[in-house]
């Protein structure tokens, strides 16, 4: 097997591809080269940035050693370059261009020849297209590339990409992510939305990435082609994403853009460099101003990489701690777009992270409601909850802020004293995010982790909870209650009591008040 998960958090994990020139720890961003324009050079990626693994293009290096009629060599070489080289087809290119002077057939055996560590198949990109049958036309062409480069494959110790097509249609990335899946590829390239990614159209990304996902088993390794902003990697990491690739670093130096997690800048609109990397720590925009321009570009560059991998870093250590969600709340309200992305994810949040782990070693931070469509509260609300209570007679209620004084104890002599028949009793408290929740679950992740700004509960909230507890949590309405609260939840005690007493017409037998 070529790839093994080491951690994950929401569907976004930390993994190793292992390939015939080292390991690639995932998520990984293979920064975009084209060895004729290298804006930063080979050894400066080795060196100070540490970078293992980068991304070529394989028909364009074809066609310049046509063109000088040399033989192709080792990738390796040509470059200087001992990590791990990621070649693209030049599907990219029949995208801006229309068409290119390749069949599927010569791209592998160029890949082949060149030595590259993982190459993708010739694909046929669907981009933005809107019309329905050039879109379906590209797809079925791809489908038909991969079985005839499937054929013409010799080396199985190089990784192989397949390209999962179809642009905006959602019926035909679900057809084509599925095709594609059963091909045995070491790894899956959702292709296409580089587009959407100049235009920021990050929803729609979001959208396309959840659909080509669903039908990638968990072990493959999937890449996102062309995601280059660092705003928008954590989205996409947590949708399942393993690999990125840009050249985003050096087109925007170019343009004297500067990129960050908080968006985009023009460098000129700068007057401090919000960054500590070694360009923004040496240097003001001014200075960078007045550079000229090779060396401005390069600088720019240098700063957008390191934007991009700090992202990176970041996302990992996140899922790590398991506040991968946390930081996606950070980025959604980066700008109205990645807010909108946002927007997208909790439309399908229960669906699509229902396998994310709930238990967490830090707090979980809740902050609106939108935080509590995160999984560990979501998701634990449905299964924890929904399938207790049925074989309670009697209820005890307990609205208790202080924790002290829940410990067994203090409820097991109360229990005694008012005797309760301990086979037909549940003891359930009150947790402002889950309603009524088993008091053996108080102590455990991710009922006691949760952190959040306020203390009161709204009408509506205590509506909800009251209307859970009497519709799906009770047996009957025969059931009775004890209610024990502390001073401070006497008020929100009296207004729970009187909407189950008066609306709900349930028996309250005792109320205990905690000294
Ligand atoms: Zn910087």
């Amino acid at each position: 097997m070529s790839f093994e998960i080491i951690n994950v958090d929401l569907n976004g994990r930390i993994g190793k591809l292992y390939t015939k020139s080292g390991i690639l720890e995932t998520p990984y961003f293979f920064p975009v080269i084209n060895k004729n324009k290298l804006v930063i050079t080979i050894s400066e990626l080795k060196d100070e940035f540490k970078i293992n693994g980068i991304m070529t293009n394989a028909y364009l290096i074809k066609k310049e050693y046509e063109i000088k009629g040399l033989e192709i060599e080792d990738i390796h070489k040509i470059l200087n370059f001992d990590g791990i080289v990621y070649t693209d087809s030049g599907g990219y290119q029949i995208l801006r261009y229309g068409k290119i002077k390749a069949e599927p057939e010569n791209i592998i055996e160029v890949e082949e020849k060149l030595n590259v560590d993982i190459g993708t198949i010739l694909d046929v990109p669907t981009g933005i297209k809107k019309d329905y049958e050039k879109a379906k036309e590209s797809v079925k062409k791809t489908i038909e590339n991969a079985e005839r480069s499937i054929k013409k494959i010799t080396r199985r110790d190089i990784l192989w990409a397949g390209p999962i097509q179809g642009g905006i249609f959602e019926d035909l990335l679900s057809f084509s992510s599925h095709e594609m899946a059963n091909k045995g590829f070491d790894v899956l390239a959702l292709g296409s939305p580089v587009e959407l990614m100049e235009r920021y159209n990050f929803q729609q990304l979001i959208r396309m990435g959840i659909i080509a996902k669903a039908n990638v088993p968990t072990g493959i390794p999937i890449h996102f082609f062309g995601a280059g902003h660092p705003m928008i990697l954590s989205f996409l990491v947590a949708l399942g994403y393993d690999i990125f690739d840009s050249a985003s670093y050096a087109l925007y130096a170019y343009e004297d853009r500067y990129i960050t997690a908080h968006g985009t800048f023009k460098l000129n609109e700068l007057d401090y460099f919000p960054c500590e990397c070694e360009v923004c720590s040496k240097h003001t925009p001014k200075e960078l101003n007045e550079m000229d321009k090779n060396e401005r570009t390069k600088l720019l560059a240098k700063h957008n990489l390191y934007a991009i991998l700090r992202e990176i870093k970041e996302i990992k250590e996140r899922i790590k701690e398991g506040t991968l969600w946390d930081l996606i709340e950070i980025r959604s309200r980066v700008h109205p777009k990645t807010f909108a992305a946002f927007k997208e994810l909790l439309r399908v949040a229960p669906k699509i992270f229902n396998e994310s782990p709930v238990f967490k070693r830090k707090g979980i931070f809740v902050f609106d409601q939108m935080s509590e469509e995160r999984p560990e509260i979501a998701y634990s609300r449905k299964k924890e909850l929904e399938k207790i209570g049925q074989k309670c007679k009697h209820i005890i209620l307990l609205f208790i802020r202080e924790e002290s004084k829940l410990s067994n104890n203090i409820i097991g002599k109360i229990v005694e004293n008012i005797k309760l028949d301990e086979n037909k009793m549940c003891v359930y408290y009150l947790n402002k995010f889950f309603g009524f929740v088993p008091i053996w679950l108080y102590w455990t992740s991710p009922f006691n982790k949760i952190v959040s700004p306020e203390d009161t509960l709204s009408e509506e909230k205590i509506e909800e909870i009251i209307n859970h507890l009497t519709g799906s949590m009770l047996s009957s309405k025969e059931v009775e209650m004890t209610i024990i609260r502390d001073k401070d939840s006497f008020l929100l005690s009296e207004k729970f009591i009187e909407k189950l007493s008066v609306e709900k017409g349930i028996k309250i037998r005792n109320k205990i008040d905690l000294e």
